[in-house]
């Protein structure tokens, strides 16, 4: 069974403790491999090995930061079949979507940010003949990236490298359900020349690791990907210390169709919001409102769509749905399913969990559920379920479906469908999320501000934003 070490100072060691957590193939239901149980002792190993190395990678220069960094995703893009192969073992997920979407988007972080950073520039404000002000935009030091299972090297690549660009060094947590490729990245930033202590990755649960690390008194900011309740209780634990925080949260997103809608491509699309990466999206669209005069039609056609989809072990082709990522969640997901049936809702199609033959006959796999029937209000229709599962509602008008899609805690995505740009672009302005998809879904330009309101974020990823986060400005007020 292979074991996974931490990555320290540019090399790996084992945990402090000695400890190692199991680590499950979803798609067969067994443990394969076992990271480190990492506690506060690897945590303060890896401090210091990154506040070592800040005072040197903070001096680099842009240039030298953007070598190293698109060197990375070089390298990223040439084990791309090894990461592929890492990550749907992992996590589950298709072995198709890991090599099309997970790796290359991986590299592309470290690609996009290398060349963020050469750009990025500060103000100056002008107060004529009497003097002016230079903002500097420092570094913040050594910094803390915490990253789910869900999209395992895509969002632990999404925080690191603005970090790294921005001149920080990193303490890096990937989650402990999917370590593989945060492991293998390790031996990436060694092969790249990133220099040693500038990137550490410690593996080890969220409540003792991931409590450590976000307690440390050096560490100078959080940034956070994972559930709005880990969310809170970070928040709760840095405030006291005012560490910078960005959390980018859950959420439980509307796509709201109208029936005067583009058809074909909003039902293609909206089976792909609903189902791709076994539903375990954050920007997934897990509440389908739809204009009545076309509920019907798009009910039907949905429903026969989402049968297709075939449920298999990641690694064949035709795979569309692989396993959830682990029997915990594969567990929630049949208990949010059960409670829908509950409160009244109707399970259109599946609402089972699929066993497969052979080897895979043990592996976490849900079908494609759709429930009709139910309440924007009730708790189906309120918590995030996280998985392939969605619910379709009926609606009247512009007003109460916005009311609908308002309605929960959240607020990170949501979608809309139609041809009527000012119902579209009213719609948008009056919907309360952070991203707000109009004929499209998942459409990413990654300049661009990403995150959520309410319960789903606080602060935003992508582009300056991030560059912003992960440095601090300085005014400097010249008087002549
Ligand atoms: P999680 O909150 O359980 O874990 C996320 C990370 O936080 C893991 O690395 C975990 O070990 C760590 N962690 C757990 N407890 C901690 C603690 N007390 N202190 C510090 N770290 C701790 O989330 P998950 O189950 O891994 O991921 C699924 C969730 O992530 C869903 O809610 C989903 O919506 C959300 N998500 C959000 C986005 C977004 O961009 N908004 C993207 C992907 C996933």
């Amino acid at each position: 069974m292979k074991r996974l070490a931490n990555f320290i100072n540019g090399e790996y060691f084992e945990p402090a403790s000695g400890q190692y957590l199991p680590i499950y193939d979803p798609a067969r239901g067994q443990a394969y491999a076992e990271a480190p149980d990492s506690d506060d002792a690897d945590v303060s190993k890896a401090y210091e090995a990154a506040s070592a190395a800040f005072p040197a990678w903070s001096a680099t220069t842009v240039d030298e930061r953007f070598r190293i960094l698109n060197r990375i995703a070089d390298l990223i893009t040439e084990r791309l079949e090894d990461l592929a192969a890492a990550e749907s073992m992992d996590n589950g997920k298709p072995l198709w979507l890991a090599r099309q979407v997970d790796i290359p988007r991986a590299a592309t972080n470290f690609r996009f940010f290398a060349q963020a950073i050469t750009q990025f520039s500060s103000a100056t404000h002008d107060m004529g003949a009497s003097g002016f002000n230079y903002t500097l935009r420092q570094p913040l030091g050594v910094v803390a990236c915490i990253s789910p299972w869900n999209l395992p090297l895509y969002l632990f690549t999404w925080k690191i490298a603005p970090a790294l660009a921005a001149g920080n060094t990193v303490v890096a947590k990937p989650s402990e359900v999917t370590p593989m490729t945060a492991y293998l990245l390790g031996e990436i930033c060694q092969e790249a020349g990133l220099p040693a202590g500038v990137l550490n990755i410690l593996h080890g649960y969220g409540h003792r690791l991931g409590a450590a690390l976000t307690g440390h008194d050096g560490i100078k900011a959080i940034s956070f990907t994972g559930s709005t309740r880990t969310g809170a209780i970070i928040a709760k634990k840095a405030a006291p210390k005012f560490k910078k925080l960005s959390l980018e949260m859950g959420g439980k997103n509307p796509n709201i169709i109208f029936a005067d809608c583009d058809y074909d491509k909003a039902l293609t699309t909206s089976v792909r919001s609903s189902f791709a990466n076994q539903g375990q999206i954050c920007l997934c669209g897990s509440r389908i409102f739809v204009e009545r005069p076309l509920y019907d039609q798009f009910k039907t056609d949905f429903v026969e769509r989402a049968k297709t989809l075939k449920v298999g072990p990641p690694d064949a082709e035709d795979t569309k749905v692989g396993a959830v990522v682990s029997k915990p969640h594969f567990e929630k997901i049949m208990s949010y399913i059960q409670l829908a049936q509950e409160e009244g809702g109707t399970v259109l199609c599946g609402g089972n969990a699929v066993q497969l033959e052979g080897e895979y006959s043990e592996g976490w796999y849900v079908a494609p559920t759709i429930i009709e029937g139910l309440a924007h209000d009730c708790r189906t229709n309120q918590e995030e379920i996280f998985g392939p599962v969605v619910t379709i509602m009926p609606f009247d008008d512009e007003a109460e479906v916005l009311g609908y899609a308002n309605s929960t805690e959240y607020g990170l995505s949501a979608t809309i469908w139609t041809q009527q740009l000012d119902r579209a672009h009213r719609l948008a302005r009056n919907l309360q999320a952070g991203i707000v998809w109009i004929n499209t879904w998942l459409r990413r330009d990654l300049r661009t501000p990403f995150g959520g309101v309410k319960n789903s974020g606080v602060g935003r990823e992508g582009g300056w934003e991030a560059l912003r986060f992960f440095t601090e400005p300085k005014n400097i007020c010249v008087e002549l």
